[in-house]
């Protein structure tokens, strides 16, 4: 009789084929042949001096598309959630003060994330589809007087990219770190995080950066890092504990690096990447009133370029164009998330998608769609 209680799986022994598909949705994006060929490298140690070259390499990468000579500056081992939960779990204390801008899901999950480490969390909050003005957010920093302000740079839910420059300058005048949530819009969306005065910014990589998800670039300013250096107690994780992973990174200056692995980020020509993106969206959001349909961000100097909300063409079902789309022309893109969530479609194109070929793709599966999706009258 076999010792074995549970059989091996029948699923696991047969192959199983990838179905290669456009990924025009908001995340993740399609990964270039470079980038694939790069995942297929042989493995090495993990304190091998080549891993310790390429981990180098990723930082300077990171300085790069952040715009900052932040020495805290690395890749948490984890989705956008990771990094996300790295800022706020190293940034505040049980019982601190925290300011969280929602104007999306994205805040709404940075509020829940502080809740859950027994922060006084102050929200401010705007309809889907806006964004704050300068003085909104000082008022509710002078009314809060929070350790840490949160704010979406690209809100992936509603299609919105926020305005970012004085926030920084407040917040400091405030004496409060400004962490920033750029993962739906580095690379597509220019931001500087040393000009523009960010304490904390973190990205995801499987979205302009073209990379399959499970490492996230995070970086520190020096204010930042005085304050979580400084705290009264351990962060809640240990696996997001920052002095453990900037030790991890080669960042404290310390002889040995202890407890690392190594990841593929590709973060070249970014800045190139960024201005075609803005082309790409312009051509996009013009087709799509060609043929009918109504970016969902009035203003137009709001709109993501990353990430494209288009009203829900009334009187059809969303769920129906979405499904016909991906059936009949091997395309992906979704309905909204959130505060969204039946009020939009949501197309991305980003990273090596941001072209206007694609964009045609795009405005062609729609309009076939149209065509033939169930109408009701409205
Ligand atoms: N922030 C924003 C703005 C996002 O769009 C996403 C992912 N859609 C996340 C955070 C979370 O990233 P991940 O899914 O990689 O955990």
């Amino acid at each position: 009789m076999s010792p074995l209680y549970v059989p091996p799986p029948e699923c696991l022994l047969k192959s199983f084929t990838v179905p290669r598909r456009y990924l025009f949705g908001p995340g993740p994006s399609n990964v270039p042949p470079r980038i694939l060929t790069a995942g297929s490298q042989p493995m090495l140690g993990h304190l091998h001096a080549e891993t310790i070259e390429i981990m180098d390499h990723i930082k300077s990468g990171i300085q790069y598309a952040f715009q900052t000579q932040n020495r805290m500056t690395l890749a948490v081992s984890g989705p956008g959630h990771a990094a996300m939960e790295c800022a706020i779990f190293n940034s505040v204390e049980c019982g601190d003060s925290v300011l969280i801008a929602v104007n999306g899901i994205w805040g709404e999950r940075a509020a829940e994330i502080a809740e859950r480490i027994g922060a006084k969390v102050n929200k401010i909050v705007t309809s889907a589809g806006s964004y704050f003005r300068n003085d909104e957010i000082e008022q509710a920093l002078s009314k809060y007087k929070p350790v840490l302000f949160f704010l979406t740079h690209g809100e992936s839910s509603t299609g919105v990219v926020h305005p970012i420059d004085g926030i920084g300058e407040l917040c400091h005048r405030y004496n409060c770190l400004f962490l920033v949530d750029s993962v739906a819009a580095l690379g597509g969306s220019p931001i500087y995080m040393d000009k523009q005065d960010i304490d904390i910014m973190y990205t995801g990589s499987q979205k302009v950066l073209n990379v399959p998800p499970g490492t996230a670039p995070i970086s520190f300013s020096e204010r930042a890092c005085c304050r979580i250096f400084s705290r009264k107690t351990k962060p809640v994780s240990y696996f997001l504990d920052l002095s453990w992973l900037a030790n991890y990174w080669g960042c404290d200056r310390k002889s040995a690096q202890h407890l690392h692995n190594h990841i593929n980020v590709n973060l070249n020509k970014l800045m190139l990447s960024i201005s075609l993106h803005k082309d790409v969206a312009a051509y996009f959001h013009e087709g799509l009133e060609r043929i009918g349909l109504k970016p969902f961000v009035e203003d137009k100097k709001a709109r993501l370029p990353t990430v494209t909300t288009i009203v829900a063409p009334p009187g059809y079902d969303w769920r129906e164009i979405t499904g016909y789309i991906m059936k009949n022309h091997n395309i992906e893109i979704s309905g909204g998330l959130g505060p969204s969530v039946g009020m939009v479609l949501r197309v991305g194109l980003m990273g090596c998608n941001s072209n206007k070929p694609y964009v045609d793709m795009i405005l062609e599966a729609l309009t076939d769609a149209l065509k033939h999706c169930h109408k009701s009258k409205v």
